[in-house]
């Protein structure tokens, strides 16, 4: 019985090291990128690793691959796009982040060679030595599209470069991801709520009741802090 415990103990010890050596906030990044799908995904799913990042004097440029044009019922695609536009760069005020557009519609994304370039492009233009984007188990196809076009830009980029996933909806629209990575987000968590709310059009107050403000705490608990964001790393071993 005690050698069980002890074997246990050693294991969660382990674990945890683990754990805080994939932490994007000890790994002495100079420059991260976030590529989201929509305006507001980056700011709801790491919001509050962004803020972090940045504060410790790692540069923080938030990418979206669509302006959300679907995202606004009666509104026609520019219309929305232009209010979303508007939200986002708000948002990234709240955060002291830099942002940057992509071209793809909302809704109806595509991976093509074009677009495959194109992401490629981001990435050697920008020099991050981090990218953050969707998980590939995505039940949303422009978050699945997104991820595909990122994994594929990092892997033929010639940057020695990290790669975390971040989860949408814990349960729902993300499934099969098993963190090895977290980030406590105590001390920035109003401010990302405060970014998040900034996304006006989209109802930012029901997305937290639903979904971030449980997620926050659920991987709070599995990190051992009250709220967090959770990750899986991928580390780039040389082509
Ligand atoms: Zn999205």
């Amino acid at each position: 019985m005690k050698r069980t415990f002890i074997i246990l103990f050693v294991l969660s010890l382990v674990c945890t090291m683990g754990q805080a050596q994939n932490s994007p906030l000890n790994k002495g990044y100079k420059k991260a990128l976030f590529i989201g799908a929509h305006p507001d995904d980056n700011e709801s799913c790491a919001g509050g690793t962004m803020i972090l990042l940045q504060n410790q004097g790692c540069e923080v440029v938030s990418v979206y691959m669509t302006s959300g044009e679907r995202g606004i019922k009666g509104a026609s695609l520019d219309e929305a796009a232009s209010i979303r536009r508007k939200e986002l760069a708000e948002a990234c005020k709240v955060m002291g982040v830099k942002y940057r557009l992509m071209t793809q519609i909302d809704g109806q994304s595509e991976i093509n060679a074009e677009r495959y370039k194109e992401m490629l492009q981001v990435i050697e233009e920008e020099k991050p030595d981090v990218v953050f984007t969707h998980w590939p188990i995505e039940l949303h196809r422009d978050h699945r599209n997104c991820s595909a076009l990122v994994l594929d830009a990092w892997k033929h980029s010639g940057r020695n470069c990290d790669l975390y996933y971040y989860e949408a909806e814990l349960g729902q629209q993300t499934r099969n991801f098993t963190p090895n990575a977290y980030v406590n987000i105590e001390s920035v968590v109003e401010q990302k709520h405060k970014a998040l709310l900034c996304h006006e059009s989209q109802k930012p107050q029901e997305i937290l009741d639903k979904w971030h403000y449980d997620m926050e705490k659920f991987r709070g608990r599995e990190s051992e802090c009250s709220v967090a964001e959770a990750f899986v790393l991928l580390q780039k071993t040389r082509n």
